[in-house]
This record gives C-alpha cells, sequence and structure tokens, in this order.
C-alpha cells in the first residue's frame, strides 16, 4: 500500500500542536508541502517570537520538507479565503484539507452561557464550513479533493457537558455525508475521523476524577496518541482510500462499537 504524497498540498487548520500538529509533520514526512494554520501565528510570518505553527514549519523544513505557516482563524472568512490564495499563491493548487482547529467551552446544559455555545459552534462548525467552502471551486476545477473533518467519539454518542461541542462534532458528521454526495463526482472524497481520548493540550488538564472515568471507558486500555490519529487520516487522504467516501473512521481505542 502506498502512502506517498509527493507533488500533492495540504491545508491542516489548527496544526500548531496536538492532533493538527501530528498529521502535519506526518504528510510533510510523505512528501506534501503544508500549510500549517493556527490560530495567534502572524499571517506574514514576521515578528519577534516564533508562533506555535512557524516552529512547526521550521521542523518540517529541517527535516527537509516544504511548509508556510499562517494564522487565520477559521471562524473568519474572509481570514480564510486569505489563506487559500495564500497557498494558491505559492504552490498553485490544494489537494487536502483537513478540517482540525478546535476548541472546549464544556459546562452542564444549564449552566453554559449563550457566548460559549456559540464561540463552539462557530469553531468547530462554521470554521469546517469556511474553510471547505474556500476550497470548494478550487478541488473541482483540479477534478482532485480530499476533505478530512475532524468530529469526535462525543460526536457520536454524546457526553455530558458537551451540548455545543456535540452540537457541532455530530454536525460536521451530517456535513461530511452530504458533501460526499455532493462532490462523489468530481473525484473529490470527503470522510470524517471521531478521535477517542486523544493525549494533546485539549485533554491535559482535565480533573482527575474526570480522566478516571474516562479511562474506564476504553476497551483497549490506553489513550490514543496522536500519531494514532495521523494514521487514519493519512490513509483516508491516500489513494488507498478512493472508493471511501462519507465515511466516519472511529479512532478511540474501541469506544464506539
Ligand atoms: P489542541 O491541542 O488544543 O489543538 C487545537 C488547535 O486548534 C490549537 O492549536 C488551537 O490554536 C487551534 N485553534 C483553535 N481555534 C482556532 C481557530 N479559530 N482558528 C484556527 N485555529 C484554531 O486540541 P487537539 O486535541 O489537537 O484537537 C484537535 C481536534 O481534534 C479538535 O477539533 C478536537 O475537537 C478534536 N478532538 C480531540 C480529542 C482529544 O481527546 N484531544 C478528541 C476528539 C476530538 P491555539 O492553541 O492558538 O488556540
Amino acid at each position: 500500500m502506498s502512502l506517498d504524497f509527493n507533488g500533492k498540498v495540504a491545508i491542516v487548520t489548527g496544526s500548531g500542536g496536538g492532533i493538527g500538529k501530528g498529521y502535519a509533520l506526518e504528510l510533510a514526512k510523505r512528501g506534501a508541502k503544508i500549510v500549517v494554520n493556527d490560530l495567534g501565528g502572524s499571517v506574514d510570518g514576521t515578528g519577534g517570537s516564533l508562533s506555535a505553527a512557524e516552529k512547526v514549519v521550521e521542523e518540517i523544513k529541517a527535516a527537509g520538507g516544504e511548509s508556510i505557516s499562517n494564522g487565520a482563524s477559521v471562524t473568519d472568512m474572509s481570514q480564510v479565503e486569505e489563506m487559500v490564495k495564500q497557498t494558491m499563491d505559492t504552490w498553485g493548487r490544494i489537494d487536502i484539507l483537513v478540517n482540525n482547529a478546535g476548541i472546549l467551552r464544556d459546562k452542564s446544559f444549564s449552566k453554559v452561557t449563550d457566548e460559549d455555545f456559540r464561540l463552539v459552534l462557530e469553531v468547530h462548525l462554521m470554521g469546517t464550513v469556511n474553510c471547505t467552502k474556500a476550497v470548494w471551486d478550487i478541488m473541482k476545477e483540479q477534478s482532485y479533493g480530499r476533505i478530512l473533518v475532524t468530529s469526535s467519539s462525543s460526536g457520536v454518542y454524546g457526553n455530558f457537558g458537551q451540548t455545543n461541542y456535540v452540537a457541532s462534532k455530530s454536525g460536521v458528521i451530517g456535513m461530511t455525508k452530504v458533501w460526499a454526495r455532493e462532490l462523489g463526482k468530481y473525484n473529490i472524497r470527503v470522510n470524517a475521523v471521531a478521535p477517542g481520548f486523544i493525549e494533546t493540550d485539549m485533554t491535559k488538564n482535565l480533573p482527575e476524577k474526570v480522566v478516571q472515568l474516562m479511562n474506564d471507558k476504553v476497551p483497549l486500555r490506553r489513550w490514543g496518541k496522536t500519531k494514532d490519529i495521523a494514521n487514519a487520516y493519512t490513509f483516508l487522504a491516500s489513494e488507498n482510500a478512493s472508493y471511501i467516501s462519507g465515511a466516519v473512521l472511529n479512532v478511540d481505542g474501541g469506544v464506539v462499537v
């Protein structure tokens, strides 16, 4: 099975750290040119200190790869369009979009504020809409594209204290299925990955009690690593997955069966 991405251009949102960074490094190792998008990076690459995105770019370049950073917020369509323009101006095509950027504002439903509810929807749901919309016509014109969407095991089975997050993560599954149908004839595949509990910044400060509860839920008796998600995305973005579209791949140690 070939997992070669030479000549391919990929945008990975929220890839200054965590799952996105893991995937950006994996794709770059396999030959792809990577746009490392992460909130907070300086859009034009200037500034006194390196942003998280710029550090990942440096790491890719040091290993012999090609990469640029971008600081767009996925919630802002004009910034997203600018990111896509930056990519097209640099490399002239976009083969892979990974919608990965995310945040958490967990609270039980009676306590969650309207603001926190909307913010989570904005980043996960509208962020995925904005980025996908911005590459849509480009991929159609190329007659080639791989759009990857990051859901969550919470989006598949629900989770206490996460109405906002679950609404977003089940919403992106719905969109994945629609887009797979709308884009199938253009040789564009759209698939989602639903990670379980993965060791990243997002999960590092959870209370011990919550961690214990989560541990008990994982049949394979370990939390996932960013590499586990990168492996799933690598397969789904490859030619080997050309007959798979609209799928949701659970990468969660057996939590969702
Ligand atoms: P992470 O380490 O916190 O990484 C998320 C990244 O997204 C951060 O680098 C963050 O940048 C960036 N980001 C946030 N808002 C953004 C915006 N508006 N525009 C652009 N970038 C933005 O989290 P992670 O665990 O790797 O999560 C990655 C994805 O996997 C998320 O969609 C998450 O919901 C999903 N997921 C994670 C788990 C898990 O257990 N970790 C499980 C299921 C699903 P800043 O740091 O600069 O804010």
